[in-house]
């Protein structure tokens, strides 16, 4: 399926990963380019939670570290102060380590805000920055566009020491939020408009969630970046292809400064991923909008949400390999995501029974004070998963779509008078349908046929197989299903991406019923219900009396193509 016109969207089968900075690597150290050394970063702002475009940057520049014996430190680039937060930068370390990750370092962008502005500083000196004190709307129509030049502000060829005694006022206070900016002195015609001396320190009076109210203007993004990697002497800082044209800044600040170490900025593709949305600004809205429950509602595409949904850190590092780094934008499709993960819970769950709409069958010739404790295997291709014991008495339960009073052809489950497997337990057979005054069935009436315990029955076949428990040790559960969030696949594209969003990305099951075994479970865990799909106990809400289960993923990928 193609997203535009032009661009293609890679499925489990396509997505083969190449990673050409691997070989930039493996290259540079071959020619002892940094001294043999590999340093990467992950750099955050913490102004919101991490999603899975996130994840393909922190296992690539972990990831490169990792094979390389290198190091890899986590970077908060707190910049913003008003966008920004402990919270926020909580859940980004605890993501991280979650995705199975340990930084070299951890720091912060505000760690280094005095040495930033001891570089400005220098700059100054070098004639290489002033204080200018256009308007931000006279700075825009100064800038020119992508066909003219931009013109030089007036105070452009300020004196050095004038800047100096402003600059240091700034900081001091004397100035309102706006009044006067710090601009580098590059070149006003230069065809990237990211040269034509950008800003690199603004007035704002904000308090910052670590350095509080020390300083009323803040350095911007470029200069900042750049220069972190260098004090922290980085040797491959990895970003996305929008800082391409950035790279010129990047290094045209590291020139001038003559640091100790001149990293090598090196741009990959973001991903992109259908029928969701990858922007931290986009997911807030969403959250504080109340569309959904929070950053990590298992909707969302953070790792918070993608947790919380079931999915394992192995299936996230898996699914960022194999849509591999380039150069190139491309759509990926959500199978990819899922294809990793039902491969993971496929080799690693164990199985369990739970029958999301019951449907009570009463087994007429089982003895009404028995219970048997019947031994079932936790896992089909794997033994050592071990056995645990279900109950099994004379009211069952089924799913309501396992009984059918006029089949479709060739339908293998129960029918009237027709005989099914219990899996794990006995073949039944129906005899009688009951209805309620409305006509809906409430209950059927069954017998077992006491020799079909693990064997198949005499002279006769039984093809069909469906799962169950006993209602007398069945647990109440609810069962939640998720569907994509947007229905369309680039909800982007959309004027208001909000008009995008799949009003059914939710279905409730509030009377599911599971097994006994199920009583201990522990949040987080990850089970396949038999038939029904992959699922995992929630790790934050409590409903009073009831296992609250998300579905992680179908088993089997059965979302129409179109
Ligand atoms: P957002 O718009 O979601 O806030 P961002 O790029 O502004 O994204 P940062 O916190 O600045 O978010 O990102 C930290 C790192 O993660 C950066 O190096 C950035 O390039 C990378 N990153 C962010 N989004 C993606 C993505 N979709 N694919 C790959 N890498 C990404
Ligand atoms: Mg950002």
């Amino acid at each position: 399926m193609s997203i535009t016109e032009n661009q293609e969207s890679l499925s489990p089968n396509e997505a083969v990963g190449a990673n050409f900075i691997r070989h930039i690597i493996a290259n540079d150290l071959k020619e002892n380019k940094h001294n043999g050394r590999v340093a990467t970063r992950f750099p955050p702002e913490p102004n919101g939670y991490l999603h899975i475009g996130h994840a393909k940057s922190i296992c690539l520049n972990f990831g490169m570290a990792a094979e390389n014996n290198g190091t890899c430190n986590l970077r908060f680039d707190d910049t913003n102060p008003e966008k920004e937060s402990v919270e926020f930068m909580e859940s980004i370390e605890r993501d991280v380590q979650w995705l199975g990750f340990k930084w070299t370092e951890l720091h912060h962008a505000s760690d280094y805000f005095e040495q930033l502005y001891g570089y400005a500083v220098e700059l100054i000196k070098q004639g290489k920055a002033y204080v200018d004190s256009l308007s931000a709307d006279q700075m825009r129509a100064y800038r020119g566009t992508l066909t003219e030049p931009g013109k030089e502000s007036p105070d452009r060829n300020r004196p050095i020491a004038e800047s100096l005694d402003l600059f240091h006022r700034m900081r001091a206070g004397e100035f309102a939020d706006g009044q006067c900016v710090l601009r580098a002195k590059i070149d006003m015609a230069s065809p990237n408009i990211n040269m034509r001396d950008p800003v690199i320190y603004r007035i704002r009076r904000a308090h910052h969630h670590r350095t509080g109210n020390d300083w009323c203007l803040y350095p911007m993004y470029d200069y900042t970046h750049c220069i972190s990697d260098a004090l922290e002497g980085i040797t491959h800082s990895l970003c996305t292809l929008e800082f391409e044209d950035h790279r010129p800044l990047y290094d045209w600040v590291l020139d001038q400064l003559q640091t100790t170490y001149h990293p090598q900025q090196i741009e990959f593709a973001r991903l992109q991923l259908e029928y969701t949305i990858v922007s931290k600004r986009k997911l807030n809205q969403l959250v504080t909008e109340k569309h959904v429950n929070g950053w990590d509602d298992p909707r969302m595409p953070t790792i918070a949400g993608l947790r919380r949904a079931g999915y394992t850190p192995k299936a996230i590092r898996d699914f960022c390999e194999r849509i591999g780094i380039t150069k190139k934008d491309s759509w990926i499709e959500m199978s990819v995501l899922e294809y990793c993960i039902r491969t993971d819970l496929n080799e690693n769950s164990p199985r369990v029974m739970a029958v999301l709409q019951p449907l009570r069958i009463v087994i007429e010739n089982y003895p009404a004070d028995q219970t048997e404790l019947l031994e079932i295997g936790n896992h089909p291709q794997r033994p050592e998963l071990g056995k645990r014991n279900v109950p099994f008495s004379k009211v069952v339960l089924i799913e309501q779509d396992d009984f059918a009073e006029n089949p479709p052809p060739k339908y293998k489950r129960l029918i009237s008078g027709g005989e099914v497997r219990l899996r794990g337990a006995y073949v039944i057979k129906c005899h009688e349908v009951i209805k309620d005054a409305d006509g809906r069935i409430t209950e059927l009436r069954c017998t077992y046929d006491t020799d079909t315990l693990g064997k198949n029955p005499e002279g006769r076949k039984v093809k069909g197989v469906i799962h169950w428990v006993s209602e007398e040790h069945s647990l109440p559960a609810e069962a939640r299903l998720y569907g994509r969030l947007f229905k369309l696949p680039n909800p982007d594209n959309e004027e208001n991406f909000l008009d995008a969003l799949n009003p059914d990305s939710l279905e409730i099951l509030s009377n599911c019923r599971v097994e006994a075994s199920l009583a201990n479970a522990q949040p987080e865990s990850r089970y396949q219900f038999e038939r029904t799909g992959y699922f995992c106990l929630d790790s934050v809400d409590d409903i009073d009396g009831k296992l609250v289960f998300n579905r992680t993923v179908t088993l089997r990928d059965n979302w129409e193509k179109d």
